[in-house]
């Protein structure tokens, strides 16, 4: 059962125009990869694979809003105004946030809830907005690990400003989409926090937000060492741009500095993520001990965290993961059906209720993959549980057509082989 959640890789291939086109930041021309038109239909197209990835949208109004008020707020006000920016809360509970070209912009749910201000979440999404503005993902530093990425088989480039749970990671791999993590250049993350600080000014915010964000950033470096230098060996530390930031700071006029940093409405706004923390916490110890394989460790975090949080439809799914791994079938399938009833338009509760639910309600399977068909279109791991549910309802036709369309999705890889040894055997 896990192999099948955890084998799904597929591949996207990238569309890349080379030309010329100036930098809105710097006014420098730059050769790029592809023209403004080109960025923005790769955010777009790329979107929903990397909402998904970092484990849905968060389900809360007042979080998506909040967010977006001052994602557009900071965008209003940068060198490239006119983009389709968008800004989403997604369920990821490591610290992180992360931009696709064309202005395209996701923060987690353990950034977001460890920021203390709207003054840090304008600083950040600034920050990111910062990368979109000086278009650092299609700049020459990037260009190779773009190609790189391309190599290996049609991925996304994005950018990612802290760790990623290494099971977390795994669980990513459930999108047919490979999302590959580069850093950027220690210049470019410094121009971004400078832009990132600009942007928030402007928009009327303390610049103060900036240091509460790279206080948050150096935090978890020291709390997670082994992790961090691996992955961040070259990316600049938060201890150095937290002292730039300072800098910065001091060299504003005295009115702009000593604006108030405001905290009262961010904590009612983020109130449930803020209170959902703990059990967030646990699920991402859960999810580690899950990727190196202690599974009865993993489940026993996983359902500590489910009581701390019982409403949280993630947690609830990956608990469900967790159990399947264990052979507990019965209550892995309850577990995936009230994760996929809790999580909102979360994709992989979606696909792991579609794959848990299969043997003991293949109608209610079914119902789950039409919906994660319809939040992550193309992947070819739908098709195939899609053909095996269709199956066990009798509907052999309909099977049939599923596989054939799992093996177009996938025509080289496991998944598009397992659908045509299943549509081989219904003859
Ligand atoms: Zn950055």
């Amino acid at each position: 059962m896990r192999r099948q959640v955890l084998l799904a890789l597929s591949s996207a291939a990238l569309v890349l125009a080379v030309g010329c086109s100036t930098n809105p930041v710097t006014g420098k021309s730059q050769l790029d990869l592809m023209g403004e038109a080109g960025e923005i239909r790769m955010g777009i197209s790329y979107y929903p694979g990397a909402i998904q990835g970092s484990l849905g949208p968060i389900d809360e109004k007042d979080v998506q809003a909040t967010v977006e008020r001052v994602g557009q707020a900071v965008a209003a006000v940068s060198h490239r105004p006119g983009l389709p920016y968008q800004f989403t809360a997604v369920n990821d509970p490591e610290v992180n946030a992360f931009a696709l070209p064309g202005g395209k912009i996701c923060i987690t749910r353990g950034l977001i809830s460890r920021l203390e201000s709207e003054d840090g979440l304008a600083a950040v999404l600034g920050h990111e907005v910062g990368h979109v503005t000086a278009r650092h993902a299609v700049s020459a530093y990037n260009q190779r690990i773009m190609a790189t990425a391309i190599l290996v088989g049609g991925a996304v480039y994005m950018e990612s400003e802290d760790v990623k749970n290494r099971g977390l990671i795994t669980l990513g791999a459930v999108i047919g989409t490979q999302l590959v993590l580069a850093s950027y250049s220690r210049d470019q993350e410094r121009q971004s926090d400078d832009l990132g600080i600009d942007y928030a000014v402007k928009a009327g915010y303390s610049p103060q937000g900036m240091v509460e964000t790279q206080r948050i950033l150096l935090d978890v470096q020291k709390r997670q060492p082994g992790f961090v230098e691996r992955l961040f060996a070259s990316h600049p530390m938060s201890a150095e741009r937290l002292v730039t930031a300072q800098a910065r700071i001091a060299t504003l006029p005295v009115d702009v500095q000593g604006r108030p940093v405001r905290s009262e409405r961010y904590r009612t706004e983020m109130a449930e993520v803020i209170v959902e923390r703990p059990a967030w916490d646990l699920a991402s110890e859960g999810q580690a001990l899950l990727s190196k394989d202690k599974d009865r460790e993993g489940e026993a975090k996983l359902a500590q965290a489910v009581r701390l949080a019982p409403e949280a439809g993630v947690i609830r799914t990956l608990h469900a993961v967790s159990l399947a791994s264990l052979k507990q079938k019965g209550p892995a399938a309850d577990e995936a059906r009230q994760g996929a009833r809790l999580s909102g338009d979360v994709y992989v509760s979606r696909l792991v209720a579609g794959e848990l639910l299969l043997e003991p309600d293949p109608a209610a399977a079914l119902e789950n993959l039409e919906v994660a068909e319809k939040l992550l279109p193309g992947e070819p791991m739908v098709s195939l549980l899609r053909g095996e549910a269709l199956e066990k309802l009798g509907r052999r036709q309909d099977a049939k057509a599923a596989y054939s369309e799992a093996q177009a999705r996938d025509p080289n890889g496991d998944v598009g082989a397992e659908a045509a040894r299943r549509a081989r055997g219904l003859g």
